[in-house]
């Protein structure tokens, strides 16, 4: 029997996932419940044929160079923007993540920002706690309503598509945009419009964000972008914080040019302007969008697999730089 694939995992996963890696692999990893330096990673991955890495990681040049043996880079997330895809496709590495597993677990997500930001849901929860609550009050945390509003969508791919599918169930109109239109009979599905970027931004009560980010939608929703926004509209991020220019989101908030913000990622994370954090018109969440334990069990199965394939001499499942 050959011996096993080396493989450096960067951080805990549920244990399922553990087990199931453990048993296919010779794993070494990290036992603490902390994100690791670079020079970390490098130290674990340096003699490894496999490295499965966080979205926080940034696996860029100096830690493809310095791990030479490296086949394979198996991302726990379906982004995979904190990995320097030209380097590894000069090296021959796979680069691969685990699409669709979590789908609907971060849709489920957008909708509880949704509703949590226009209800208010996490204002009323800090007066209920804070014991100065007197009853109830016909103008009391009076929010807006979901039904029958507009939601506009931007990148309607997988999440995307299920976030306007929750849509149905609140009489809403869903406008979305793509670079380019999705089929016909998805539209009718969804009951989904295509328009143009200034008329959803224009159009658009609850603005949801479903592009991965890479140099194409890197401040996509800038100044510009939010000040086209209705000042009753609300932007809600899942996708990637650098998606949304943060300063100008800011901005935009304290002047209340637009409603509120629903977010779940944030440009430098872990860093959060305080100037943010101060705005009562913000839900912030720190980047839960798969965190179920089933889908963060599944996306552990899936970094499995994609490893197991390397193993064994095929092309990985979720490969994303083809080459
Ligand atoms: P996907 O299926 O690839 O969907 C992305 C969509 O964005 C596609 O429909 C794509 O369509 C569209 N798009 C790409 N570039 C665009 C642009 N410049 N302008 C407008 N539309 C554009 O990806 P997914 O699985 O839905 O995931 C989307 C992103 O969500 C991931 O990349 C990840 O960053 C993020 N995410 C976050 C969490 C979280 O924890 N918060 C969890 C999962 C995923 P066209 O190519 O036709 O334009």
């Amino acid at each position: 029997m050959s011996p096993k694939m080396k493989v450096f995992l960067t951080r805990l996963l549920p244990s399922e996932a553990m087990e199931r890696l453990s048993a296919l692999f010779d794993l070494s990893y990290n036992p603490q419940e902390r994100q690791l330096k670079r020079k970390e990673i490098i130290r674990g991955a340096a003699d490894k044929v496999g490295l499965i890495s966080m979205l926080s990681d940034v696996i860029d040049k100096e830690v493809m160079e310095s791990c030479s043996f490296l086949k394979v880079i198996s991302n726990y997330a379906v982004g995979f923007n904190n990995i320097d895809l030209k380097v590894a496709t000069a090296k021959k590495i796979f680069v691969t993540n685990t699409p669709g597993v979590l789908t609907e677990t971060t849709a489920d997500l957008a909708w509880a920002l949704i509703l949590s930001i226009a209800r208010r849901l996490i204002e009323a929860d800090r007066l209920v706690r804070s014991g100065r609550w007197e009853g109830w009050a016909p103008t009391q945390l009076l929010g807006n309503d979901v039904h029958g509003k507009t939601l506009g969508i931007i990148g309607l791919g997988r999440i995307g598509r299920a976030v306007a599918s929750r849509a149905k169930g609140f009489s809403m109109k869903v406008l979305y945009h793509n670079r380019k239109r999705v089929e016909e009979s998805v539209e009718r599905e969804l009951n989904a419009r295509s328009v143009a970027l200034e008329d959803l931004l224009a159009s658009a009560d609850f603005l949801s964000l479903h592009v991965p980010l890479n140099s194409e939608t890197h401040h996509l929703i800038g100044r510009r972008e939010l000040l086209q926004m209705k000042p009753t509209s609300y932007l809600i991020n899942t996708a990637r914080g650098p998606i949304v220019d943060e300063k100008a989101l800011i901005e935009v908030l304290q002047q209340r040019r637009i409603a509120g913000a629903g977010l779940d990622v944030f440009e430098k994370e872990p860093r959060i302007s305080p100037k943010l954090l101060r705005l009562k018109n913000v839900v912030a969440l720190p980047h839960l969008g798969s965190a179920s334990i089933e889908t963060r069990t599944q996306m552990g199965l899936i970094v499995a697999e994609n490893l197991k394939a390397v193993a064994e001499g095929r092309i990985p499942p979720h490969q994303v730089n083809p080459f």
